[in-house]
């Protein structure tokens, strides 16, 4: 017998920070009501992420962004209790810079790097987990459902009442809700239609039928929102190599424009393991990135979810092609080094963004939040961070 459709007050696409800060943010202001969150990815994290294994439960590899930047006077509410619980610390670097000609410079402005920096305590992933924690301490049901691809977004309309179905791929219903709110853009745009082949955009299809013109509006300026991407290469070295890299001056070298042309790199970071090893994740440029759009990490959970075709000696050759670039860059020796692959389709949002008077459509029940939120912080952290919470703000009374 199919089993009945839980109901919640809110349901919540994605688990990334956005999506953990919005839970976090409601219940810190008192709200209780039911809440669904639903995230294709294996855990929380979405690009803050940490990549573990079965096999090796000493690794932990943060595969997106390996620590974030504060810059606003006032920073995110949600950041001092992150801190008092230790869920996130200080990132002490060193960060450096290297040009075409190899040569090592103090750090340089690439918008990541300035401000005040942290980092998830023990893996970047610790950022959303602590921020599910503390919305989970303070009361109310907040049911997470990982491994989950809301595929179809179904609005209903009874009298005056509104509620929305969130279906899986082949239409069976998840959950249903009174209220919706995305946190990411995958069901407004169309790179759905493009890399996946799904016949319709979901959040076009849900505005269309619901003739809501605010709801039109900020679908298609999502829709819109153009993202670079980028190719990450992730290795593990066995302790005997991995010495070499702990050794170097920085934990994160950022290259310059030249480098990134001779080399095809944007960021590397050296990342210490508990046992003496160390990961290593290389960070493509965009022009990398755009080239080998189209070649996944066979590893990834979404990937596999949406059904990504996988192609193993096409992941071999940008595989290497990374290894060697980054081996050619740091002159340091890859042997030994267990190696994937991490492609992220919409690594960086690209300016303007969704305008915040978008965020919230009260007649179609359903908000916005991440850092594809035109502002302060926007394509960082921080910015995913502080759009959770000015729309908590705004969601409060509606809710
Ligand atoms: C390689 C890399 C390096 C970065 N470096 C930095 C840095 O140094 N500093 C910094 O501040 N920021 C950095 N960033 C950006 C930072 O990671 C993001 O700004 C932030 O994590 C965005 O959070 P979000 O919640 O807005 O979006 P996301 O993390 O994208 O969260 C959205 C979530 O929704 C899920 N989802 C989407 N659609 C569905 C669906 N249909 N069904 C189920 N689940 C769905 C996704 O799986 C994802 O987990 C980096 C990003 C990358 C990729």
């Amino acid at each position: 017998m199919p089993s009945a459709t839980p109901h919640a007050d809110l349901a919540i696409v994605g688990a990334g920070v956005s999506g953990c800060a919005l839970a976090a943010s409601l219940r810190s202001r008192g709200w209780r009501g039911s809440i669904e969150l639903l995230e294709i990815g294996r855990g929380p994290g979405g690009r803050a992420a940490t990549r573990y294994s079965r096999q090796d439960p000493d690794l932990r590899i943060n595969h997106g962004a390996p620590l974030f930047n504060i810059r606003a006077q006032t920073p995110p509410r949600l950041l001092n209790a992150l801190a008092q619980r230790a869920a996130i610390s200080p990132f002490r670097g060193p960060i450096r810079s290297l040009d075409a000609e190899r040569t090592l410079g103090s750090a340089i402005e690439d918008g990541f790097s300035d401000g005040t920096l942290w980092q998830g305590h023990g893996a970047m992933d610790q950022l959303c987990a602590q921020l599910l924690e503390l919305a989970m301490e303070q009361g109310g049901s907040l049911r997470r459902r990982f491994g989950t691809l809301v595929r179809h977004l179904r609005p209903e309309r009874l009298d005056a009442a509104l509620s929305w179905t969130l279906q899986d791929d082949a239409g069976g219903a998840l959950v249903k809700a009174r209220w919706l709110v995305l946190s990411g853009t995958l069901l407004a745009h169309p790179r759905s239609q493009q890399v996946f082949g799904w016949d319709d955009i979901p959040l076009e299809q849900a505005a269309r039928s619901l003739a809501d013109p605010e709801l039109e509006a900020a679908q298609a300026q999502l829709a819109s929102i153009d993202a670079q991407a980028s190719c990450n290469l992730l290795v593990t070295l066995p302790q005997e190599a991995a010495s070499a890299w702990l050794a170097l001056p920085w934990r994160l070298l950022q290259c310059t424009p030249t480098a990134q042309e001779r080399w095809g790199l944007r960021r590397i970071s050296v990342q210490p393991l508990a046992d003496g090893r160390c990961a290593v994740v290389a960070e493509s440029s965009p022009a990398f990135a755009a080239d080998h759009l189209d070649i996944y990490g066979s590893r990834s959970s979404a990937a596999q979810l949406l059904r990504a075709k996988p192609g193993p000696s096409a992941e071999t050759r940008v595989l290497d092609a990374l290894a060697q670039a980054l081996t050619d860059l740091t002159e340091l020796p890859l042997e030994g080094a267990a190696r994937q692959l991490m492609r992220w389709g919409a690594a960086f949002p690209i300016a303007p963004g969704l305008d915040p008077s978008h965020r919230v459509c009260p007649a179609s029940a359903i908000g916005f939040c991440g850092d594809n939120l035109s502002g302060d912080g926007f394509g960082r952290i921080e910015g995913a961070l502080s759009s959770a919470e000015a729309l908590a703000e705004e969601l409060l009374e509606k809710l």
